[in-house]
Order: structure tokens, then sequence, then C-alpha cells
């Protein structure tokens, strides 16, 4: 009999989820609105404070999406963007018909690189269009440099879209991540750190910003008896089941976190006496990441030739669930003509990198699995 699989980050249900939905089918509230859809967005903007107001989606890409429909971007215009990320971050930027910038990483958080996003600024605006905004991505959990991305925001006067799908409870000197850009687009994806199947969320600075979003969320109907609509709409707004899950899972959104730092502490251990491996950790005196995915570098130069890919296969045949890191979007056939600043920071961190088994319903068979995988892997 084979070894039952390791996922790298599967859904993890706290047990009371399942009671919010019942609640949702006798009192037959099943409809994107509803009170567990209300009873959500409070528990999150209770847990994100900083007095922001959230509006619950249907996925993490409606968010974005509808920050940049807020925004005003449209037909022809720049958007700056993150080049390491999930391609979602960037596919928004083309429903718009806009035009993706894609900016370098810097090394420390492996975030949009504030030198080369002020590069690029200064460049679109010379050749005559100032970019309409910056999507800034928390990857993993670890926060981007939050206070130099702000500093050129102001400067410059450019609105940040933060995506936050992956850096749900990740703080930034003690605020929370989400709570930084013009707007902060959340996750509840199946992967992610909480999970309501699917959906996503949008976090804005007053209530008139999330009524608009909800606006646009239900196919921007006009105040009027009959169907009637001055804007173009979206069916983005998230369920009152799937918001059933969220108010569950909120409950054990503390523990998951917990379990996922602990994942990255096992991790740094697991490598500790391994030259050439080295486990991606944020500076803890600024940041307290979620730790989302616990990934790592692998120089072959120090592991005799041994490479991601090889620890990547192995895993594989020991099924254990392993990923390379996202692959930059300048990189990928879509994209690679779109313009590009910077160099080969996340060119060399998606080469040389990955993210192993991550997720908070891991137990202690699971990392001796791992922890023995990753001894005969690196001592053979
Ligand atoms: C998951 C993710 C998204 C998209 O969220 P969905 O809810 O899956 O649409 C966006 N950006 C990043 C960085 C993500 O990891």
């Amino acid at each position: 009999m084979s070894l039952q699989k390791i996922w790298l980050s599967s859904p993890h249900m706290g047990g009371s989820e399942l009671s919010y939905i019942h609640q949702a089918f006798d009192t037959n509230w099943v409809a994107p609105l509803g009170p567990n859809v209300e009873a959500f967005e409070q528990q999150l903007e209770s847990f994100i404070g900083s007095e922001k107001f959230v509006a619950a989606l249907s996925s993490g890409t409606a968010a974005l999406h509808l920050a940049l429909v807020l925004l005003g971007v449209t037909h022809g215009d720049e958007v700056l963007c993150q080049s390491l990320t999930f391609s979602a971050s960037a596919n928004p930027i083309i429903y718009q018909g806009a035009k993706p910038i894609f900016i370098d990483s810097e090394n420390e958080t492996w975030n949009i690189c504030p030198i080369a996003l002020e590069e690029a600024i200064l460049d679109r605006i010379k050749l005559g269009k100032k970019p309409k905004a910056i999507i800034a991505v928390h990857l993993y959990g670890v926060p981007y440099l939050v206070e130099r991305v702000a500093e050129i925001s102001r400067k410059y006067q450019i609105p940040v879209i933060e995506d936050s799908a992956e850096a749900l409870g990740s703080t930034y000197k003690g605020r929370h991540c989400g709570t930084f850009g013009d707007y902060g687009a959340l996750s509840f994806n199946g992967n992610k750190i909480i999970t309501t199947s699917g959906g996503g969320a949008l976090v804005a600075n007053s209530p008139k910003e999330k009524s608009d979003i909800v606006f646009y969320a239900t196919q921007s109907r006009d105040q009027a008896p009959h169907y009637q609509h001055s804007k173009i709409g979206f069916n983005y707004r998230m369920s009152n089941i799937c918001a059933g899950i969220g108010r569950g899972q909120m409950e054990v959104l503390d523990s998951h976190i917990a379990k996922r730092r602990a994942m990255n502490a096992f991790y740094k251990d697991c490598f500790k006496d391994i030259p050439g491996v080295e486990v991606f950790q944020a500076d803890e005196t600024v940041s307290v990441p979620n730790y989302w995915l616990s990934a790592i570098q692998i120089d072959p130069k120090r592991t005799d030739g041994k490479t991601r890919e090889d620890l990547r296969l192995f895993f594989e045949s020991l099924n254990i669930e392993s990923r390379p890191i996202w692959k930059p979007m300048h990189l990928q056939p879509f994209f690679e003509n779109d313009p590009f600043y910077g160099g080969t920071v996340a060119a060399d961190l998606f080469e040389n990198g990955l993210c192993l088994p991550s997720g908070s319903n891991l137990h202690d068979s699971d990392r001796d699995r791992i922890s023995t995988a990753i001894s005969s892997f690196f001592n053979s």
C-alpha cells in the first residue's frame, strides 16, 4: 500500500462550518447575500482592524478586478505589477484592457523592488503615460517593503492595490496586511490559510467605497423599480453558503496561523545543518508573516549539484507534494512581450525556489516523513 499523499496546502475545516450552512438552509438564505455574508464581513473587519470596510466576493481575482474598476483603470492604461506572483495578480489588468508593466523583486522579502518600481514609473512617464496603479503582493505571507512602496505611491500619486491573498493574518509593524493599500484583496480559495471553498474579499477605506464594491459586484443596478444600469456590472458577490464556511473558518484562523508558522520553524530546523539550503524567512523585527507556504532556496553549487527539481521529484516519489515557487509573469508566454523593469532577482528565485508542504492540518507522522525524506536526499 502506498503512503497517503502529503499536500502542499489543503483545506482544513474547523468544525462549525456546517452549522452555519445548515442555518442558511433552515432560513432559505441560499443566495449571494444573507446573514452569513454580513457576519463574515464583520469578523474580517474586526480581525484586520484599522477601521477598514470589507466586501465579501466570489474570489480573490474578482477582488483585484474590482479594485482596478474602482480606480478607473481602463483600455490603454498602464498598471505596475509585481512579476513574481500568481497569474491572478496580473490577469485583471488584461480584463480591463490595460497593459501590465512588470517589476522585479528584491531579495529581502521577494516582493516588488522599490528601486525597479521607481525606475519604471519615471520611464513610463518619460514615454508619455503615467501608470494608473501599483499591484504589490505579500508573497507566501511575507509582507512587502510596505513603507518604501507607500512612499513611492505618495510621491508619484499612484494608488496601491495590495494583493494580500496569501497574507491574511500577517502583520507589518503590528498592523495587518490587507490594510496598507488603497484597496486590499483577500482570497479564500481552497489552498489558502482559510477557505470558503472559493471566495475572496476586497478591503476598502470607507463605507462609501464598500458600497461601490458591492454595487459593481451585484451587476451595477441603479436605484429604480425596473432593472436600470448606467455602469457595467459583475456577478462577483460571495454566496451565503460560502460565507457560512468562512464564519466557521474565522474561529480557527489564529490556530491556522500558529500552525503554519510552526511548519516554517520545523523547516528551519530540518535544514539547519544542510549547506546550500535557505529557508525563506522575514525580518521578524518588523514583520510577523503567516508563512502561508514555507519556501526554500537551493544553491546547487553548495549541494553537490542537487537542484530544487531533483528534490521535487524525490518528494514526488514519496507521495509528498512540493512546487517550484511562482514563475515570474515576465517569463510567462502570455506576458513575455510586456515591459519589465529590474534584473534577475525574480528569475533566480524561481530557478532555485521550492515550496514545501505547509498545511495547518499536517501531523507529526507527516513531519516525520518529510524530515526523513530531506535527510536521505541530502545525505545520499
Ligand atoms: C490565490 C491568489 C490570488 C487569487 O485568489 P483566488 O481567490 O484564487 O481568485 C491572487 N493573488 C495571489 C498572490 C494568490 O496567491
